[in-house]
């Protein structure tokens, strides 16, 4: 990210539907808070895409936007899309995925890391032995929205779904695996695929691997098929660190992953492209069951908005925001997920008030 002297970082933020509008104002107040303590300056600029203004006028992703957020904005964070008068989706499919693929933001960070060993379901595991990373590819895969129908409602229905794995898409998430671990000075990388039964696509997944691991010599290498990789998280997570996947298996792996550090509420992700605006969001969808009643935790949302600052090169802000979160659940000021009976802007303005707090 181009550093421009003296400018205020622009943030285009999107709180989208159901309880991504009631945790994204909380993540603002934090990364305000974090911004202010900092002495940085930030400019937010908010839209109001999502199911309300798609169901008023229509409106999806607007033809422009793509190009404004490239030129004038350096990250966007996003709360949540989806919502139960739009049974399709259409709106979220378009913004959301529109943004992944138009941007072409094709590493979808994903941390799993255990905050406090009360909050894992397994049994007996300390913070440290659940801390490991899943990097999703975000752009192809079963996600490219190839395939079509035939016959369709009738009792000869075919459907189809292609998987789309390219050379240059494989390599490039592969890369910024080894580079994610260089950069953090973590020691292996796992890469999972289904290269037994996907013969094809996966089968390019393993030799790129296997050529790209020879470069960084200094990085354990390993290699794990899906099903696999899905119990050995359950059964021992200490033993991964970086976890490089495709897109369908980074979906359903790093659910698995929130599942082991307190569930949905508490997980961040960033869909990035280094050097590029990015896109930052928690990991959690618009939650329709609980929308509205002022309960949804904000921390996967503040926690987005910590990865945010460090992408921007905010290295102190994004630790003084993920020190807040600890604290907050060490002390109990949490949303009834996380077995507390703070609301969602209860949590919200604790975490701020102790970023302003602390250095
Ligand atoms: P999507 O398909 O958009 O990912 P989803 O239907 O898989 O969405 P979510 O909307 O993420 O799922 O909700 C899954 C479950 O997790 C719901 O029971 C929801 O209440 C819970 N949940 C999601 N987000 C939060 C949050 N921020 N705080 C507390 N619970 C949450």
């Amino acid at each position: 990210m181009p550093e421009r002297a003296g400018s205020a970082k622009r943030i285009a933020v999107i709180p989208g539907d159901g309880v991504g509008k009631e945790v994204i104002p909380e993540a603002v107040k934090i990364l305000k808070a974090a911004a202010s303590k900092g002495g940085r300056e930030l400019a937010l600029t908010e839209f109001d895409w999502g199911a309300d203004r798609y169901l008023r006028d229509g409106t999806t992703l607007p033809a422009d936007a793509v190009e404004m957020f490239r030129r004038d904005f350096d990250a966007i964070l996003l709360g949540a899309l989806g919502d139960p008068r739009v049974p399709d989706n259409r709106h979220a499919a378009d913004i959301l995925l529109g943004l992944r693929f138009k941007l072409d933001l094709y590493a979808n960070e994903r941390p799993c890391v255990l905050f406090d060993s009360r909050l894992t379901p397994l049994k007996s595991r300390a913070e440290k032995e659940v801390n490991f990373y899943v990097i999703r590819e975000n752009t192809e895969g079963l996600y490219a929205g190839m395939g079509g129908f035939f016959k369709k409602g009738t009792p000869d229905e075919i459907a189809t779904q292609e998987d789309v794995n390219t050379r240059k898409g494989v390599e490039r998430i592969i890369r910024y695996a080894f580079e994610f671990a260089r950069r953090r000075g973590l020691k292996r990388v796992c890469m999972s695929d289904k290269s037994n039964a996907l013969t094809y696509g996966h089968n390019l997944w393993t030799r790129v691997f296997a050529e790209v691991r020879r470069e960084y010599g200094d990085v354990e290498a390993s290699h794990m098929y899906i099903d696999n990789l899905l119990l050995q998280m359950v059964r021992d997570p200490s033993q991964f660190q970086v976890i490089v996947t495709c897109n369908l298996f980074g979906d359903i792996g790093s659910d698995v992953g929130a599942g082991l550090i307190g569930g949905l509420g508490l997980a961040p992700s960033g869909n990035i492209h280094p050097g590029q605006v990015s896109l930052f969001e928690p990991v959690h969808g618009s939650a329709p069951d609980i929308a509205g009643k002022g309960i949804a935790n904000p921390m996967g949302a503040a926690l987005a908005a910590g990865m945010m600052c460090e992408f921007l090169g905010w290295a102190a802000e994004a630790k003084s925001i993920e020190g807040a979160v600890r604290a907050a659940i060490g002390e109990g000021k949490t949303t009834p997920d996380l077995g507390g009976s703070f609301t969602t802007k209860q949590v919200g303005e604790w975490i701020a008030g102790r970023v302003a707090a602390h250095s």
